[in-house]
């Protein structure tokens, strides 16, 4: 039976993209080797990593001077490399409590340096602080930032299910960074965008650890140590692809129309109801809940035996959470919206 592939991550990717990738793993561009088991720094991969690179500044009209960096770790870690390389120990960071993940970066920041938690309502920053760190779309509590907040500090932003389905303005950031695993890639790759003018020349007094520096994958363009190659070749080809059908501002255009789908039949229906406030809604995971128990467990089952996958809501949040990014086809959120319908309709 085909799947509709609505897990968090890692998340959908268009079979054109699995298909190359196996290709590539199995025989890259006719070499008799795997992309797989050839040096990160040959000139086959060479070309991957540069042309990743470039892509993701062309989609993006990143500013020449901004950096962009293929880490290892995930998002989880740069909640730490963030403030290691941006400031000091006895400096003071914000950030805008907005959900798990900024909760997340509350707790690997306060290990570091001082973190002054605030609302979004309020946004109360204190003079001190060096930077904001947003979380662009809060992956679990399904609301995300529609603007940017307009604040006197940099930005620093986790975009990690959002990235590449939106714009991004640019001035307001310091740094950027995504996992790759829900909007361009295979996880085990982290695209982090940095603007150089925020890592100062001597940040710390007691300086982070070499391989947690910024500067030393800037100085090697990635390549200090062997990076997750093969997730960084399925990231080329998300790009390629997302490239070749329209860019970041077709990718925001039917993010958006997803979206807006499944809101509807969320509100229209009577055992549906949506979990985040209306204007705070994502258009990357729309998470809602049955209105009882019941209709939890049957529509999970009534889902599941028609296809449908990943659409169980977070433990702690419960519900039901369908994640659209940039590989999901609009066709599988129709058939989850008919999916929704036809539960509704041989309840009654
Ligand atoms: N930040 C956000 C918003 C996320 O959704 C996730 C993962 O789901 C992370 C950070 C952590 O990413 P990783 O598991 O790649 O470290």
């Amino acid at each position: 039976m085909q799947q509709h592939n609505f897990s968090p991550g890692p998340a959908i990717l268009p079979p054109s993209v699995f298909q190359a990738l196996a290709a590539g793993i199995v025989n890259y561009h006719d070499s008799g080797l795997s992309i797989a088991e050839i040096s990160h720094r040959s000139p086959a991969f060479l070309e991957v990593i540069e042309e990743a690179t470039r892509l993701v500044r062309e989609l993006y009209q990143v500013p020449s001077h901004w950096e962009i960096l293929w880490l290892p770790g995930g998002a989880s870690s740069q909640l730490s490399t963030a403030p290691m390389n941006l400031v000091n120990p006895d400096d003071t960071i914000a950030i805008v409590n907005t959900g798990y993940w900024s909760e997340k970066a509350y707790d690997a920041a306060s290990a570091y340096c001082h973190v002054h938690r605030t609302d979004p309502k309020r946004l109360d920053i204190p003079e001190e602080a060096k930077y904001l760190h947003v979380v662009s779309n809060e992956t679990i509590d399904g609301i995300q930032w529609h603007t940017f907040p307009d604040v006197k500090i940099p930005l620093v932003a986790d975009m990690t299910s959002d990235f590449l389905s939106r714009p991004i303005p640019f001035e307001k950031f310091a740094l950027i960074f995504a996992s790759a695993q829900k909007n361009f890639g295979i996880s085990g790759i982290t695209c982090v965008l940095v603007n150089p003018t925020y890592i100062p020349d001597s940040p710390n007094k007691i300086p982070a650890p070499k391989i947690f520096q910024y500067k030393t994958h800037m100085a090697e363009q990635s390549l200090y140590h062997t990076l997750p190659t093969v997730p960084v070749y399925s990231s080329l080809l998300m790009l390629r692809w997302i490239k070749a059908h329209g860019g970041v501002e077709n990718m925001y255009a039917l993010a958006k129309q997803k979206a807006a789908m499944i809101y509807q039949e969320i509100d229209a229906n009577p055992n549906f109801t949506g979990l985040a406030p209306i204007e705070k809604r994502s258009i990357a995971n729309a998470c809602f809940y049955g209105n009882s128990p019941e209709i939890e467990t049957q529509f999970l089952t009534f889902a599941e035996k028609r296809g449908i996958y990943g659409i169980k809501g977070f433990p702690t949040i419960g519900g039901f959470r369908a994640s659209m990014y940039t590989g999901m086809p609009i066709e599988s959120v129709q058939y989850l919206v008919e999916t929704m319908q036809q539960f509704t309709a041989q309840a009654l």
